[in-house]
């Protein structure tokens, strides 16, 4: 689902025409959907309406506090991994109790703000860092809540560097370990000890690792209970799928049909964390082509978006789905599918204008064929496309637009060259 389309060859942005954009802010730029953004986070809130639960949007995927806003407008709160990510959820006027915190290391400065605000609960990534939230509580005189992270041992079969829920992690500490945690610590009289918190990684195509991590966790509650302690919430993290191709990932209720039977009867409040699944089409990255070059049997399509702008091909791996924003009306995609190749394509290397190796958004693929000045698309391009991009090659941050209907604004403005050097003065 979401609001980018095409009309008599022409790609839209809900009801404007992303031409209409790059002719008023220039390209490269991000182009925003309010309407998809809205319309994933409601069909989440509307699988999971039969528990008691609070939707904590990830902030890390895409953080503009106009986005953040909107989001919170309709209901969400939000998951934090940074002081400056608090910062950002702030700016919403959100109440703070629908924070919480991840992060394997918070640094005493963080937590102090964490604390101050104050959040709804800190995610516990070690028993170091809940001996630190414990005697920094202590001092302020604070009683927080916490969620001890744990590991349930579960590969979500994704790419390795967004596993975050197997043994071998940094993150959270190992499920058999979690009773000790809870037994060594989990009366200290500071520091709230009453949920526990799973997140996978990301980018899951399937249920099945949700499944199997929450049955593991239901039962770990469960003796948790039996040794005398109040657990009141389980946060299951975020990580679920997101169109990259058109209805490759579960949807909201295909989630909801797997977690919720499991803990509608454990009086449990539940917590999700969804970044990508909200963010990732709810944009698009629109960039102009600048040149086409052979290169022995390749050809090279060089754009004027580069790896410092969306890094996740080459980080990742990560598929996007490319198409130039005007085409013959024949050649209007059907869907977001890594095998189209209607006739009239040609096998092309997109490019950016970076001197790194590693500068491209994809290899070897059909695209119709394009010319010196014709925009391009790359789809899905919101979750931890502007949020990890940098000024690498003295490029300025570009700007990000927000489409509503028929209007759109700039959200944030293209950094200038000024901008570049503002803090070495
Ligand atoms: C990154 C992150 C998320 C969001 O992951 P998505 O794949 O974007 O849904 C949720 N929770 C935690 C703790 C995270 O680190």
């Amino acid at each position: 689902m979401d609001y980018f389309g095409y009309k008599q060859g022409k790609l839209y942005a809900e009801n404007v025409a992303v031409a209409k954009i790059a002719e008023a802010v220039g390209t490269p730029v991000y182009i925003y959907s309010k309407a998809t953004f809205l319309g994933h986070f409601n069909r989440l809130k509307e699988a999971f309406s039969g528990l008691d639960t609070l939707i904590c949007y990830s902030i890390k995927a895409c953080s503009n506090i106009h986005i953040l806003k909107v989001l919170a407008e309709a209901g969400s709160g939000f998951d934090i991994v940074s002081g400056g990510e608090l910062f950002r959820a702030r700016q919403t006027g959100i109440d703070t109790a629908k924070i919480v915190y991840a992060g394997v290391g918070k640094t005493d400065k963080e937590i102090i703000e964490a604390l101050n605000a104050p959040i709804g609960y800190f995610n516990i990534e070690s028993e170091a860092e809940l001996e630190n939230l414990i005697t920094i509580s202590r001092n302020l005189g604070k009683n927080p809540k916490a969620a001890l992270r744990v590991n349930p041992d579960v590969d979500p079969r994704t790419h390795t560097y967004t596993t975050t829920g197997k043994k071998e992690s940094k993150f959270g500490v190992d499920i058999e370990r979690a009773r000790h945690v809870f037994n060594k610590y989990g009366k200290n009289g500071t520091v709230q000890l009453c949920a526990v918190h799973v997140h996978l990684g990301s980018a899951g195509k399937s249920v099945q690792p949700y499944a199997e991590a929450l049955q593991k966790t239901v039962k770990l509650i469960d003796e948790l209970r039996a040794d005398g302690f109040t657990i009141e919430a389980i946060d299951m993290g975020g990580g679920y799928g997101a169109d990259y191709e058109t209805s490759t990932a579960p949807s909201a209720s295909d989630y909801a049909g797997v977690i919720v039977p499991l803990i509608k009867d454990k009086g449990l409040k539940l917590i999700l964390e969804p970044g990508a699944s909200i963010a990732a089409n709810s944009a698009i990255l629109l960039t102009q082509v600048l040149y086409l070059k052979q290169g022995g049997k390749k050809k090279f399509v060089i754009v004027d978006a580069g790896m410092n702008d969306l890094i996740r091909p080459p980080l990742y791996d990560a598929f996007h789905f490319i198409w130039p924003a005007q085409v013959d009306p024949s050649l209007v995609p059907p869907k977001k599918f890594r095998h189209l190749n209607p006739e009239g394509c040609e096998q092309v290397d997109i490019v950016g204008p970076i001197c790194e190796g590693a500068d491209f958004f994809a290899k070897e693929r059909p695209l119709p064929a394009v010319k010196r000045g014709d925009l391009i698309s790359i789809f899905t391009a919101g979750a931890y496309g502007y949020t990890m991009s940098s000024n690498y090659n003295g490029r300025p941050l570009l700007p990000e637009v927000l489409v509503d209907g028929d209007q759109f604004s700039v959200i944030r403005r293209r950094q200038t060259y000024e901008d570049l050097i503002a803090h070495e003065k």
